[in-house]
């Protein structure tokens, strides 16, 4: 009963927080980062933030995550951390030899005013960045957005590295967002079925869900290449999915190279994932592969089967902007009721009217909060109770003080694993996602049941 001090009074707040549904902004940059290959991803700040968003990455991928820092103490704090970063620079180049230094910057940094571009330019044109090496630039000040803005900032800062030769190269590049490494080793698979040949960036696959080969590798196999991100320019289009991790980068390629893009939502669930495999489809002019079409009949007959257990039940979900768009309206075609849902991103009116669009007509009270906190979210479900939690590994605190069956999905999970390995993206991810939100349910019902009614059968 650690949340047991929550009160049921529902008071409104705007300048505190609460057990925030969300993280700072570096540690989406150091994800994003860590999808290039042969990246060092470098903390532009004191030593305590990377150790945190190294810390954080680590538990949750149960991988070792490098990072650089550009270590602050007081000189660099009052003075500014040019000096700091340009030693860095040099130091990493020499020791680490990584393709790519991928900075961002931390509040410290950000309310300095260190001029990232400015010093970029600098260690530029003192040669401290080798002949066919790249640095990398992300604003990420922590105390505006999230891991998501922090995420999405990173991944626009790869168009640096995009190139146009006038000569288009047939590929279409996927931004696939916030996902899980897993996640995107399927939409990468999906998109192959289709028949389309594509460049995913960033793309942690094979970085952060290696196998154990018995041997260390500082850059792991995984991750797109610089010769990729540069090819990005050529492609005949792109893919941006999620409109708050991917769309940004996608526009500024456009604008950059006139590559044009296409905003869509995470492919969770039927409906995103049909959408998903159409633009796939359209772009290669193909139709929808066999697998893709038997894959998807497994999941309706999945949905068929499962569905009177699903029918009405309540649901309590937080997580990013995203991911939250492509979930709820998969909660919804299956009949279940989404009625709190909570992003601590600060998605806007723009989310909110997605999230009211997606839930009309279930026939129960919705509460939405764009930069609201678990605190909310608890308060809402001793008001209203659920069936369901599906959150993050905080929202653990808030299951067992309800007694409330809970998912862990999204970022972070610290105390599972497997959601490295396992996608819950397409239709694959959709067959995972039933089976677990069932079980949830399931194993609540046989916890509960009286002796004549704990069946054996489903
Ligand atoms: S919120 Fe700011 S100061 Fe705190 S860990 Fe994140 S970047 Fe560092």
């Amino acid at each position: 009963m650690l949340l047991r001090h929550t009160p049921k009074e529902v008071v409104d707040r705007k300048a505190l927080m609460i057990n925030p549904a969300k993280t700072c902004q570096p540690i989406g940059a150091m994800y994003a980062a860590l999808g290039i290959h042969g990246c060092l991803p470098h903390s532009h700040g004191s030593q305590g933030c990377c150790a945190y968003h190294r810390s954080t990455l680590t538990r949750h991928y149960k991988e070792p995550v490098s990072a650089s820092t550009s270590s602050f103490t007081e000189g660099a704090s009052v003075f500014g951390g040019q000096a700091n970063l340009m030693q860095a620079i040099n130091n990493i180049f020499t020791v680490y030899e990584p393709d790519v230094i991928a900075v961002h910057t931390t509040c410290l940094s950000e309310t300095i005013g260190d001029d990232l571009p400015q010093i970029r330019k600098k260690a530029q044109s003192e040669g401290k960045i080798p002949e066919g090496k790249y640095v990398l630039g992300a604003s990420t000040p922590s105390y505006s957005g999230s891991h998501v803005t922090g995420f999405s900032n990173m991944v626009k800062s790869m168009i640096d590295l995009s190139e146009s030769t006038d000569v288009k190269n047939g590929k279409v590049n996927i931004i696939p967002g916030w996902v899980e490494p897993s996640d995107m080793e399927e939409i990468k698979r999906m998109a192959a079925l289709t028949g389309v040949d594509t460049i995913m960036f960033p793309d942690t696959s094979g970085v952060l869900n290696g196998p154990m080969t018995g041997e260390y590798k500082m850059f792991p196999d995984g991750g797109t290449t610089i010769e990729e991100l540069k090819s990005t320019g050529d492609s005949i289009g792109t893919l941006a999915l999620g409109e708050w991790c991917s769309a940004d980068a996608a526009r500024t390629l456009d604008k950059k190279c006139k590559v044009p893009c296409k905003v869509l939502d995470m492919p969770f669930g039927l409906k995103a994932t049909d959408r998903f495999v159409d633009t796939m489809r359209t772009v290669a002019g193909v139709s929808v592969s066999d697998e893709l079409v038997f894959e998807r009949g497994q999941l309706v007959d999945m949905i068929t089967d499962m569905h009177q257990y699903f029918y009405k039940k309540k649901v309590a979900i937080a997580g990013d902007p995203d991911q939250l768009i492509s979930m709820v309206e998969f909660l919804v075609s299956i009949d279940m009721c989404p009625v709190h849902i909570v992003t601590g991103s600060p998605a806007g009116k723009k989310f909110i009217k997605r999230m009211e669009e997606l839930t009309e007509g279930i026939g129960c009270e919705v509460n939405i909060k764009a930069k609201g906190d678990l605190f909310t979210l608890h308060q809402w479900m001793k008001n209203e109770p659920v069936d369901l939690l599906i959150c993050n590994t905080y929202g653990k605190y808030i299951a067992r003080d309800e007694d409330t069956p809970f998912l862990r999905w999204g970022f972070p999970i610290l105390d599972r694993q497997g959601h490295q390995y396992f996608p819950t993206v397409g239709y694959k991810g959709g067959l995972r996602m039933l089976e677990k939100i069932l079980s949830a349910l399931m194993d609540r019902m046989d916890r509960d049941a009286d002796d004549a009614k704990f069946e054996l059968v489903l």
